[in-house]
């Protein structure tokens, strides 16, 4: 690997940890690799240009022809060796997570745990691509319906799942018998290069197309060749709604697919039934964990004014007590936000809520954290209503407080946001229990209840609606989404009966 010396230990770390997964750099480029945990740069990597994108493409297309010939089972060796690969490389790609995200050590490995837990439902899968067998009207015939490989889905991630969001999505593509072209965020580069690295070893082992797996690395415009590119079925983009709405009509230009992941603005309620105990634990764990960067992060709490009081009091305590510094000490639990414009985000949200009448009680300041970085203290803002600012996504960890007097008007306040990807309620009510999840609910596409909105198995279907963008991914049947189906009549007796009784010669 030829390298210029990184600039902090941090960037030491990272570099040894990119030579253990088999990760070669070249010097010198222009897109710069840095960890938020002290701002140092760490390498430079030469961003793509949209024709090296057309050509990678060119290529995955290329491995997509073999690929989709290939018996789905056999694929899902292909996908068994990566998580072979995965539970083997789990304590460095983790680490690389924590480094490149900021995230703290075992949400790295959660992460790096959830591509293996997808890579096995993946591998399952592969025995169990089915379709239906349809009654039909006419005599001698049989008429079925069959999922096939769709081609080049290209991935496009957000950094703050900068390794699990590619795994929800290539898993079942390769399986589905598809290849992937994925664009990483420019934030999280060298994690990207990491899992190619491991993906190409997998190909290697088990005698897959070389190019089935691809990564291209830049910015929106890196993104924008991929998404134009008529020879890509698919596009799965996670990330800002703001990305999702200038993604969508691209790719519907050219009549592409499209499957979105976009912003949330999650919420819980909590009604004066709640354990409060587990209703706490579970809150501040979505709220305040991963420095509130995650799309299900909570945002919105929505409490009955009989229990507000406690739980806010409760939730300050709690705030007041969480380690804040580098995640990659052990006993931190709030690590820095991605970078100076995201600490600049969090300032001038706290300063719009006050203005809009917000209160305060946790937080609501920068801390000192690793020099370098950006680190703030997760707050709380008690909010006369939901304001402007209350229904819009920062992705810093600030938890506006609303207070409620009857179940409707809470279920009203939280659905009157135009995101809806996560929800909860705390109850031990179940008449409000299942009022929450029922069609009169939360329209979210993830509604939980006595448990946060954060922190999804990879066994359900993720996703949300709204300005969320209506995608789903990892379990369940979002395996549909990366694949194309066919309709099959066959007909087998000695007649030609057309449909709905028509004559014809
Ligand atoms: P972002 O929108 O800034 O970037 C996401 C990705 O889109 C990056 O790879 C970026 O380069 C690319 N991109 C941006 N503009 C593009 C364009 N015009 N064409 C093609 N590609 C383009 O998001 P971020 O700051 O990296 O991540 C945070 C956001 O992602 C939050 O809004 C969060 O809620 C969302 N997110 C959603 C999910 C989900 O599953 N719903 C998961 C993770 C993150």
């Amino acid at each position: 690997m030829t390298q210029t010396a990184p600039s902090s230990p941090v960037g030491a770390d990272a570099l040894a940890v990119l030579a253990r997964l088999g990760v070669s750099l070249a010097t010198g480029g222009d897109l710069v690799a840095s960890s938020p945990i002290d701002g140092a740069e760490i390498t430079r990597v030469a961003a793509h240009t949209p024709a090296e994108v057309a050509e990678a493409v060119g290529r995955a297309h290329e491995a997509f022809l073999t690929w989709r010939t290939v018996p789905a089972p056999v694929r899902g060796a292909f996908v068994r060796e990566l998580g072979e690969l995965l539970r083997e490389h789990k304590d460095d790609l983790g680490r690389l997570v924590s480094i490149e995200a900021g995230k703290i050590l075992s949400e790295g490995l959660g992460e790096v745990q959830e591509m293996i837990d997808i890579c096995d439902l993946a591998v399952g899968l592969s025995r169990q691509l089915h379709g239906l067998t349809i009654a039909t009207e006419r005599p001698g015939h049989r008429m079925m319906e069959q999922w096939h490989p769709l081609g080049v889905v290209g991935v496009i991630s957000a950094f703050n799942f900068p390794v699990a969001v590619w795994s929800w999505n290539a898993a079942l593509a390769f399986v589905c018998g598809d290849a992937v072209v994925w664009k990483p965020s420019e934030k999280s580069v060298l994690t990207a290069l990491a899992c190619q690295a491991l993906a190409a070893e997998a190909a290697r082992r088990t005698g897959a197309p070389e190019h089935l797996s691809q990564v291209v690395v830049g910015a929106a415009d890196v993104g924008e060749a991929l998404v134009d590119d008529p020879r890509v079925p698919l596009v799965s983009a996670t990330g800002s709604t703001r990305m999702g709405k200038a993604v969508a009509p691209r790719v519907a230009a050219r009549l592409g697919r499209s499957l979105l992941e976009l912003g949330g603005n999650n919420a819980a309620i909590v009604a004066p039934s709640a354990d409060l105990d587990l209703t706490v634990r579970g809150l501040v764990f979505s709220a305040a964990g991963t420095a509130g960067q995650r799309c299900t992060s909570l945002r919105r709490v929505i409490v009955h004014r009989s229990v507000k009081d406690e739980l806010v009091r409760r939730l300050a305590g709690a705030y007041e007590s969480l380690p804040i510094g580098s995640p990659l000490e052990p006993s931190t639990l709030v690590g820095p936000l991605i970078d100076a414009a995201a600490g600049n985000g969090f300032d001038a949200a706290v300063a719009q809520a006050r203005a809009e009448g917000g209160t305060v009680v946790a937080g609501g300041s920068r801390d000192d954290g690793v020099a370098g970085g950006t680190y703030v203290r997760p707050t709380i803002v008690d909010m006369p209503a939901q304001s402007a600012i209350v229904e819009t996504e920062t992705f810093a960890p600030i938890l506006y407080v609303l207070t409620y007097d009857e179940l409707d008007e809470a279920i009203a306040l939280h659905n009157a946001v135009s995101q809806g990807l996560s929800s909860s309620i705390f109850t031990l009510d179940v008449r409000e229990a299942e009022t929450f999840v029922s069609a009169v609910g939360s329209d979210c596409g993830i509604a939980n209840v006595n448990i946060g909105p954060s922190g999804a198995e990879i066994g359900g279907a993720f996703g949300g609606e709204k300005d969320t963008g209506g995608g789903r991914e990892s379990g369940s049947d979002a395996w549909r989404a990366y694949m194309r189906r066919t309709t099959n009549t066959v007909n087998y007796s000695t007649e030609l009966p057309l449909a709905q009784g028509v004559e014809f010669l």
